[in-house]
This record gives C-alpha cells, structure tokens and sequence, in this order.
C-alpha cells in the first residue's frame, strides 16, 4: 500500500512556513513577494517529485503527472490571511505534494497518479475564489479587471502584473482527466479535538446566505423628546437581532449558525436618536431546506416587528449561495482509509467555512478531509495542528487518493 514519508511532509510544511513567516504563523497575502516567493518554491518542489510544474496567469500552481492515465486532483491554497497561520491552504498543497510522491514510489503504480493545484487568493484579498473559480471556467477577463485589494487598494491586474503574471494564460481544468478531487484542511473549529477524533470528513460546504437589514425611525433630540413619542432606530434593530436570535433555534438545523458582522447607526452621534439602523445579518447551513425555514423565520420576524412599531423595517438578501455536498462515493473511501489508520476516531461533519473544494464539487467528484486544529484557533498566528495529527491525517490522504486510483 501506499506510505508517506513524515520527515519530508513536516520539513516541506516547515520550508513552506518560512515564507512570509510572521511570530509562529505566515503573513502571506496574495501575490505579494512572500507568496511568491512560495509558490516558485512549490513549483519546483512538484518538478522534483517527476511531475511538470507550472504558474499560470491567475497564480494558480499546477502540477500534472504528462504520462500516467488513472489520475485525480488534490489541492488547497497556498496564500494566508494577513498575519495568520501556518497550515490554512499550506496543509492541504503540502498533503497533495506528499500523496503524489507516496503514490509514484508505491509499487505497481505505473499507470497512477495525482495532479496537484495550489489555487490562488481563496483567502479573498482581490476577489472570490479567483484561482479555483477562474480553473473551473467562471472568472472572467472582466471580473479582473474590476477586483482591487480590500486591505491596500491595489488593483488585481497591477498585482498581477507586479507578481509577473501579466499576459500568461490561465489553466482551466479538463475534467474528463480525472476521477476526482480531494482536498485536505485544517477543521478550523473544534469539533474533532474536543470530541477526541483525528480525522473529519466533510459531508457538504455550507451555504452562506447574507442580509441587509434597515430600520427607519425618526431622528430627533436626545434630551427633549420623551420616550413615548421617540422611534429610536437603534434600539428597534437591536430587539429584532435579540427577537431573531431567540426564535432561530426553533427552526435552525443542528450546526446552523447566524451571524450580525455589522452594526451601523445614523447619524451615530452621542446626543441624537438614530434615525436609521443598518445590520449586516448572515446564516449558514449545509441544507437547503434548514436555509429556506431560517429565511422564511427572518422574514415573519421582521414583518411582526413592523406591525408592532413604532420603526419599520426593510430586509435585503444580498447573496445567497448554494450547499456544496461532497460525493458521497469519495466520503465512503476516505471514511474507509480513515478506519485504517485511525480507527474510531473519525466523524462526518459539514464544513461551516467555504473551501476551494466547493467549485470542484459541480465539475468532479470531490471529497475533504479535515485534520484537529489545536483549541479551534485559526485565522491567527496561533493556529496550529499537532505533528502527530499531521502525519495521520496525510497517510489516511494519501490512502484515500490511492483508493480513488484503484477504483
Ligand atoms: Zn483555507
């Protein structure tokens, strides 16, 4: 069977981590000369393991087997939040890497093989998933054209140019090519740790569905006008949230979560009464009809609190995205791989945090493995996975993607 090779997966991780390194995590953010400076390294890297290796014009690192004819994909991203951890996307690419090489060392192989990506900015500095939207055929020229860097203000196409991307082509995947496409991550929350298990394999990427919600009262003095006669926008939005969040539980799914990221009031000042109130409001679920009932849950909040007054209420769905579910034939193989190497200690879960594995799912069959992250931290310089749990997690990777081939 296939076997990995711990000291080459940890040391690769561990070169990887010194791009960009920042306290005990990475500050790698998209196309900056960290990133890279990574992703040349990871290029050659693939090359050394006998695979051609190339960046192409969205920064997406491919590295395809030019011989073998049973293939399949595994990947994640290699760019990080700013200041943040040293395995989100590095994990996943690392795991890929190393299945590969386990896979054309193990024996009687000759005509297996796994093609590896490190897509670009799944972190979304410049965009939405550029590097697996743009490999799947769904980012436009114009779409780059318009995307700028949310922290620095630096338009896509100079940071391209920058990074010397400029003018290269972009790779789009030729599905027919493989079997499917495997990606491993950190869980990012605690799940696995706090319930003793090493290995989680995703069931489906939860959609996101996002809301604006506007509250119009009357502005007017702080001091003069009574509380009888005042329509205070600020406190009505604060009692729908608290309304929404007492009634959410009836409808909500086991792992549903619900979100306000914002808060905005207007004019906002000490000594007037908010004439206007805007939330930011989000809810994510894996299943479609949990969504629809949280949905129709917010709209007959909103409606009650409108018929009650003295404020009335607008709501906006601003986006609303689909579950991703995982093919279920590739959860039973690397729910088998995971029996393996980690028996008992593995257990199907929905990932809450959207991947690049979501636009894989519609053009291939596509599976996630997640490994513990150490108190749940993530999106912090702190985050962090046991090596012991590193090692397991990428033999029972690299057995599931050996188990694909051999299907
Ligand atoms: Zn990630």
């Amino acid at each position: 069977m296939v076997k990995i090779n711990p000291d080459r997966l940890l040391s690769d991780l561990r070169t990887l981590a010194s791009f960009g390194k920042y306290k005990t995590g990475v500050h790698r953010p998209t196309y900056s000369a960290d990133d890279m400076s990574a992703r040349r390294w990871f290029a050659q890297r693939i090359e050394e393991a006998g695979l051609r290796a190339e960046i192409d014009g969205i920064g997406n690192v491919y590295g395809f087997n030019p011989t073998k004819s049973r293939l399949a994909l595994a990947g994640s991203h290699l760019e990080s939040q700013n200041h943040a951890g040293w395995l989100d996307g590095a994990l996943g690419v690392v795991y890929a890497l190393e299945a590969a090489r386990a896979i054309s060392e193990a024996p009687g192989n000759a005509d297996a093989g796994l093609d590896v990506i490190a897509f670009a900015d799944e972190e979304g500095h410049f965009g939405s998933f550029l590097g697996s939207r743009s490999f799947i055929g769904d980012l436009t020229e114009a779409e780059i054209d318009s995307a700028f860097n949310h922290s620095f203000g630096t338009s896509l196409r100079q940071a391209l140019a920058e990074a010397g991307l400029a003018g290269r082509s972009r790779r789009v995947i030729d599905a027919s090519r493989y079997r499917a496409f495997l990606e491993a991550h950190i869980e990012q929350g605690d799940i696995l740790e706090s319930s003793g298990m090493k290995i989680g394999i995703v069931t489906a990427i939860v959609a996101i569905w996002q809301y604006r919600i506007v509250v119009t009262g009357e502005q007017n003095h702080a001091g003069t006008t009574t509380m009888a006669r005042r329509r205070d926008a600020g406190l009505a939005l604060i009692r729908l949230l608290a309304a929404i969040d007492r009634r959410f539980p009836e409808v909500a799914g086991p792992r549903s979560v619900w979100t306000t990221g914002q808060i905005a009031l207007s004019p906002g000042a000490k000594s007037i009464i908010p004439g206007q109130a805007e939330a930011l409001f989000q809810f994510r679920d894996a299943d479609a009809d949990v969504l629809t009932r949280l949905e129709n849950e917010l709209t007959t909040v909103i409606r009650e609190a409108n018929s009650a007054g003295p404020c009335t209420v607008t709501l906006e769905r601003i986006s609303a995205s689909r579950p991703a579910p995982m093919d279920a034939n590739v959860q039973d193989v690397l729910e088998s791989a995971a029996e393996q190497y980690a028996a008992g200690q593995h257990v199907r879960m929905p990932s809450g945090a959207g991947h690049d594995a979501q636009w894989l799912a519609p053009k291939l069959p596509t599976g996630m493995l997640f490994v513990p992250s150490i108190g749940g931290i993530s999106h912090h310089w702190t985050e962090n996975t046991s090596d012991e749990d590193i090692v397991l997690g990428a033999q029972v990777f690299a057995d599931a993607a050996m188990r694909v081939l051999r299907a």
